[in-house]
């Protein structure tokens, strides 16, 4: 095991990291901009360094400044979090060249995988269902866009092959519509993402987010820990998260998750993952993988015991993975309301200081997150404060428990998005289980203040 990793990421995700490492022993450095001098972490830790301003550019995007970050404190490993650099092939390889060890998969594996035209190809090869589209990045010729499209049959969603964050995608409805709109996407992508390379997909009507979280080691041991649904989204970006997703046959699930699993050890993935689906009718469509830990993992720590960070932190390391597929057992049900500090209708962003902060507790309640009262919300990074997460035998416990948990939570001095997730825990659609991505927008469009 390692003595020592550095952890290149702030928020809650830097304090499950620091956890994590107390849990096993490891000395966690942290580092921090200047915006998060005040951050839980940065006061709990054992050794924080700063690596610069505010702005993400200049510090946790600032390769050179985390990398010599590690040399100074001797860390022997990085471990990325999510968002930021955890995605950045070049960052991963620049990590192993200066003789750390990257907590995540090869440079190899992220460049595939960060590159969504490959990989689709990569997934068409290893045997995993896609969303039928184009094969590969569209072409300039306009006569062959509208071929294409025709083949696919309309609506079709326009997407940036370099796209993250629910950012650079298009929904095309009409021949007439769509030159113009593959256009604006290979501007946008180009400015955003670096990449103007856009692909195109049948925009699937009412599909359901199903996502499968793997987990690999570094002899080509792969298991899956079962799905989350996370069709709960506002703009492509997901709020609530459960698993088990409701509704689906275990069956479906097992052949999958299989399928992911034989993937991984395929293409010779290491580490945490997440293939990630859309469902519709009984199939699954692959859409893309994210190859570090991800936002709404507790949810799959619930309900199988297994921590994601622990492990991810032991393979890294050279360890085998502790367990086979055969002893990965769900139990109950589990559901996460990510906690914005933003105006909860609008979602415009509402950063500020936070003049109050009660966080729940109880049976089967847990809450990722790094505020306190007195703690200042950074107008400069996302505008997620924390994660409430609940596990019930039950779906219906996991939901009682949700709504205990959201009545006892009081944030004040700032705006959250806590008042939407009271009324969507009330909700009888949800309630019901099984509500597509377009449901909550949907919603808000009746629910309009
Ligand atoms: P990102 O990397 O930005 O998260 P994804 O490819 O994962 O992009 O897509 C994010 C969300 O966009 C999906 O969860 C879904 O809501 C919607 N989406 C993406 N592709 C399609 C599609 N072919 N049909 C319908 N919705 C889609």
């Amino acid at each position: 095991m390692f003595k020592k990793i550095l952890i290149a990421n702030r928020g809650e995700i830097a304090l499950r990291i620091q956890r994590a490492c107390r849990e096993l022993g490891v000395r966690a450095v942290m580092v921090y901009s200047e915006a998060d001098r005040e951050a839980k972490y940065v006061k709990l830790a054992e050794e924080a360094v700063c690596i610069g301003p505010a702005p993400s550019a200049q510090s946790y995007l600032n390769m050179p400044a985390i990398i010599s970050a590690a040399e100074v404190t001797d860390a022997e490993a990085i471990h990325p979090g999510y968002g930021f650099l955890s995605e950045n092939a070049g960052f991963a390889e620049r990590v192993e060249k200066s003789g750390f060890q990257f907590i995540g998969p090869t440079p190899e594996s992220i460049r595939i995988m960060g590159d969504k035209v490959s990989a689709k190809q990569a997934m068409i090869k290893a045997g995993v269902p896609c969303v039928p589209g184009s094969e590969g990045e569209l072409p300039d010729d306009p006569a062959q866009v509208r071929r294409i499209a025709r083949t696919i049959g309309y609506p079709v969603i326009i997407k940036a092959a370099g796209g993250g964050g629910g950012r650079g995608m298009r929904v095309v409805h009409t021949e007439a519509a769509l030159i113009n709109a593959v256009q604006m996407t290979k501007a946008e992508a180009g400015a955003a993402f670096g990449n103007p390379a856009v692909y195109m997909e049948k925009f699937l009507q009412n599909p359901r987010h199903i996502e499968i979280q793997v987990l690999a080691d570094k002899f080509r041991n792969a298991v899956y820990l079962g799905e989350r649904d996370c069709s709960m989204q506002r703009r492509h970006q997901k709020i609530i998260e459960e698993a088990p997703a409701p509704g689906i046959a275990r069956k479906l699930i097992e052949r999958i998750g299989e399928r992911c699993v034989a993937a991984c050890k395929k293409i010779g993935y290491r580490g945490a993952g997440t293939f990630e689906f859309l469902y519709e009718d009984g199939e699954f469509y692959f859409i893309e993988m994210n190859t570090r830990v991800q936002v709404e993992h507790p949810v799959t720590e619930l309900i199988t015991g297994v921590d994601i960070v622990k492990t991810q932190i032991m393979v890294a390391a050279g360890e085998k993975l502790p367990f086979t597929q055969r002893q990965v057992q769900i139990r109950g049900h589990a559901m996460e309301c990510r906690v914005n500090a933003e105006e909860p209708y609008t979602f415009v962003p509402s950063p500020g200081r936070i003049t109050m902060w009660h966080p729940p507790g109880g049976p089967g309640v847990r809450v990722d997150s790094h505020v306190y009262t007195n703690y200042f919300v950074p107008p400069n990074y996302d505008s997620m404060i924390g994660k409430i997460i609940v596990h019930g035998d039950t779906r219906d416990q996991a939901l009682a428990r949700m709504r205990t948990a959201l009545g006892e939570t009081v944030v004040e001095g700032i705006n959250t998005n806590i008042a939407l997730h009271r009324e969507l825990m009330v909700d009888a659609k949800f309630v019901g289980g099984g509500t597509n991505i377009h449901y909550l927008e949907e919603w808000l469009g009746h629910h309009k203040r």
